[in-house]
């Protein structure tokens, strides 16, 4: 079967392919590397190399994959481990972790971020349950690497489960605590983070560094874990997968799943798809985009989910921007599927612009939206599509 690994998943331009078609290459195998800011590629099926593109390899997978992986070359120095390794932030952002930690946090703390902030996805609060060891070995690491004092995980209080599981692997360690946040959306956004476990209000676009602190992912600290005590590379991905498939319609964790596994795969493999269903949304039901079936597991791909058909519209259509939620794009393509012509756009209030990007102000501090639904009415709007996540 052909497996499409992507070159781009990371923050910065393409990795550089390292091997040319007709190669054979082994499982974590390094097969492509960045030329400035990025990170490097691994080989997540076994195979021979078929086609090269500037943004993927095409690997015609051996029909049996071994369970044994090339492993990194052990080092003294562990920053260089997470860079062999080709680990970025797996939330989301895709920024390189070798970058992020590369930095002395004189009395500073590392953030894990359990927040988990999106409906339905549920599989970093999965791996901390089944793996809360290797997360809090990952995040001593972590605290090693950058000089930071205090570790501490934050995660939302309805999580009981999970909090009584890492409350008994916390309790007798002095430099590593639980923080609760609140339950809203976006309790994950690294700013919110900061605001509510240190209360230090950054400026949009301000980094967690100016308050001393580096915010990472669960599954981020995991695959530091898997570096340096397994010498494993980035190839495999947890993920949610949830909607109209059959038995998961509630989110179902899906712990290592390999880069490069299709969306249809991985809805075939759980269930099926139920009657009447209509896109795949990769990623949360809040931020993420449309896919396809053949859209692939990329480093960063945090879900599978599928949508109902959109219900049809005939009424003119505003759209109402959120930073941390849908903004344009998504709003526009979610109105081009109900057919729905769009006469207007607006951001909410709290969107101001930083270096040619809109961030919200304060982020999950949501403002009534009653002055932007009348600028849209005013424009024509007869009904409102709203990324916003309040009213
Ligand atoms: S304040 Fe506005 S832009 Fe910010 S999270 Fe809330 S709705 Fe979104």
């Amino acid at each position: 079967m052909l497996r499409k690994i992507m070159l781009n998943d990371h923050i910065g331009g393409p990795a550089l392919s390292q091997v040319k078609k007709g190669d054979y290459v082994k499982l974590g195998q390094l097969i492509g590397k960045p030329e400035g800011l990025g990170a490097n590629v691994h080989a997540s099926f076994q195979g021979t190399v078929t086609e090269l593109t500037d943004v993927s390899i095409i690997i015609e997978a051996d029909e049996k994959q071994p369970e044994e992986f090339m492993k990194l070359e052990n080092k003294e120095n562990k920053l260089e481990m997470i860079q062999d390794a080709g680990i970025i932030g797996a939330g989301g952002a895709g920024f390189p972790t070798h970058v992020k930690l590369n930095t002395t946090l004189e009395d500073g703390c590392i953030i894990v971020n359990a927040a988990e902030c999106e409906p339905i996805l549920s599989h970093n609060i999965a791996l901390l349950n089944v793996s809360g060891e290797k997360i809090i070995k990952g995040l001593k690491e972590i605290m090693t690497l950058t000089n930071a004092k205090k570790g501490i995980i934050a995660i939302k209080p309805k999580h009981k489960k999970t909090l009584i599981h890492l409350g008994k692997m916390v309790k007798d360690l002095e430099d590593i605590e639980l923080f609760y946040l609140p339950n809203i959306y976006p309790a994950g956004d690294e700013r919110v983070i900061i605001r509510e476990v240190l209360d230090v209000e950054l400026e949009p676009g301000q980094l967690p560094l100016v308050a001393n602190a580096i915010v990472t992912n669960v599954e981020t600290v995991k695959n530091i874990y898997n570096c340096i005590y397994e010498q494993k590379p980035v190839i495999t991905k947890d993920l949610t997968i949830g909607g109209r498939v059959n038995g998961c319609s509630d989110g179902k964790a899906i712990l290592d799943v390999p880069i490069g596994t299709t969306m249809i795969e991985l809805i075939n493999n759980n269930g099926g798809y139920q009657k009447n269903h209509g896109e795949i949304v990769i990623g949360g039901p809040f931020t993420g985009r449309s896919g396809s079936e053949e859209s692939v597991v990329g480093k960063t791909t945090g879900g599978c989910l599928v949508a109902m058909p959109f219900p049809q519209e005939t009424r003119k259509v505003g759209l109402l921007e959120c930073e941390c939620g849908a903004e344009k794009g998504r709003l526009t393509e979610i109105a081009e599927a109900m057919g729905a012509e769009v006469i207007a756009s607006e951001r909410c209030k709290r969107m101001t612009e930083v270096n040619g990007r809109y961030r919200c102000d304060l982020p999950g501090e949501c403002p009534g939206q009653t002055e932007t639904v009348l600028k849209l009415k005013k424009q024509g709007a007869e009904v409102i599509i709203a990324g916003a996540c309040e009213d």
